[in-house]
């Protein structure tokens, strides 16, 4: 663990960056700027160098900077989605005839998008182990533009060794983006390991009140942002300022939230892992993730995300469907706990044969420990398993 978060300041950045008070009323909360144009003093004189909203919205702004600082970048882009802003990625990096290589277990949507929609526009994808860099060595070819990698992995837990894979992308001339939205700039920065972009689905924990669906793509180079912001104007998935208010307000408690996270799905991971109703357990924080030195040297503490294997489709269902606490539901990352089946739930596109390669089972659940108290949510997990 190589960052103390209170010595670099992180809690104040979550708090402050990319927020004054606001110049024409003294709010010390940045405004919602509820508003699609702006007046201009000339037809090539905007006031403020607003013009239209799609391309620029101070809240907007405000989150923009907030999450660049957050990752220790220089620039950040708003998107309506996760997906959004992935797709903002490629379109910025690929065309026709290009090659994507993108890590073999990444959130379904991911895959989807990337198999049936950009796939029949002739851009074509590998999908690999990005754990095992060899694999990765193999796939990237002359044509490869972007190595697209996720870690940890949605929903098997699975570390990537981020420096080590934007260096083999870097050799192949390849722009290298990294999902961070299960470990947040909390846990980890992919900026400082090598990554040209880092890519959020703000939905999860950095809104943290599953009440918004956002995304967001942060880098350091001029030209990567202004392509970004080119995609934000010239195809228009961007989020409306009340969402943009609503993750500003989220990233404020960040730190507080994760460490809550951390904390109790470490205690949870260990309690399940000596539970005789569980197969496996899958978290980075325990010494028997087969990555766990990994994520000692590349996270700061381990998420709020466990998986675990129950053994049969008829046995995670059961056990879902007796929590109490924890509710049955897709998504992740809010201060409540969910639990949800993959296979069956978020992950349902992903191929058979993928599904089998990577070991993404019907038996497999995932849990988002929320940041209730900790002796409520075992008690809950251990009523849920009793008689399974
Ligand atoms: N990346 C990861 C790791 C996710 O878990 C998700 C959604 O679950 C996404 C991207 C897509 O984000 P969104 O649902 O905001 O489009």
């Amino acid at each position: 663990m190589t960052r103390t978060l209170e010595s670099d300041g992180f809690g104040t950045l979550a708090v402050h960056a990319g927020q004054e008070a606001d110049p024409v009323t003294g709010a010390i909360m940045t405004p919602i700027y509820q508003t699609s144009t702006y007046v201009q003093d000339g037809v090539d004189a905007p006031r403020q160098g607003n013009v239209y909203a799609r391309v620029s919205n101070p809240t907007r702004s405000a989150l923009e900077a907030n999450l660049a600082a957050l990752e220790g970048g220089a620039y950040g882009a708003a998107f309506a989605s996760g997906l959004a802003a992935t797709e903002a990625i490629l379109k910025e990096s690929v065309s026709a005839g290009d090659h994507v290589v993108c890590g073999e277990n990444v959130y379904g949507g991911t895959d989807r998008m990337f198999r049936t929609v950009w796939e029949r526009f002739g851009v074509e994808f590998s999908f690999v182990d990005t754990a095992n860099l060899d694999e990765l060595r193999e796939a990237v070819t002359a044509a490869t533009r972007l190595v697209h990698i996720e870690t940890p992995t949605n929903p098997l837990m699975r570390l990537a060794d981020i420096a080590a894979c934007a260096e083999i992308a870097h050799e192949a001339g390849a722009l290298r983006s990294v999902d961070n939205t299960f470990a947040t700039p909390y846990l980890q920065r992919p900026l400082e390991l090598g990554a040209d972009i880092v890519m959020h689905s703000t939905t999860k924990y950095l809104n943290g009140h599953s009440d918004v669906i956002g995304g967001a793509c942060v880098v350091n180079d001029e030209g990567l942002i202004e392509e970004l912001r080119y995609q934000q104007k010239a195809t228009g998935g961007v989020p409306g300022p009340m969402d943009c208010w609503l993750v500003l307000r989220g990233t404020k408690t960040l730190h507080l939230r994760m460490a809550t996270h951390c904390a109790s799905a470490a205690r949870i991971a260990e309690h399940l892992e000596e539970h005789p109703a569980v197969q496996r357990v899958f978290y980075p924080g325990l010494p028997s993730h087969p990555q766990h030195e990994l994520a000692r040297r590349q996270m700061n503490d381990f998420g709020g995300m466990i998986s675990i294997e129950m053994g049969s489709a008829e046995r995670a269902e059961r056990f879902v469907t007796r929590t109490r606490l924890f509710a049955l539901a897709e998504s992740l990352g809010g201060v409540e706990s969910l639990v949800s089946v993959p296979v069956a739930m978020t992950h349902a596109s992903v191929p058979e044969e993928r599904r089998r390669k990577i070991g993404l089972t019907p038996g497999l659940v995932r849990l988002s420990v929320g940041v209730e108290s900790s002796d409520d949510l075992l008690a809950d997990l251990d009523q849920a398993l009793s008689d399974l």
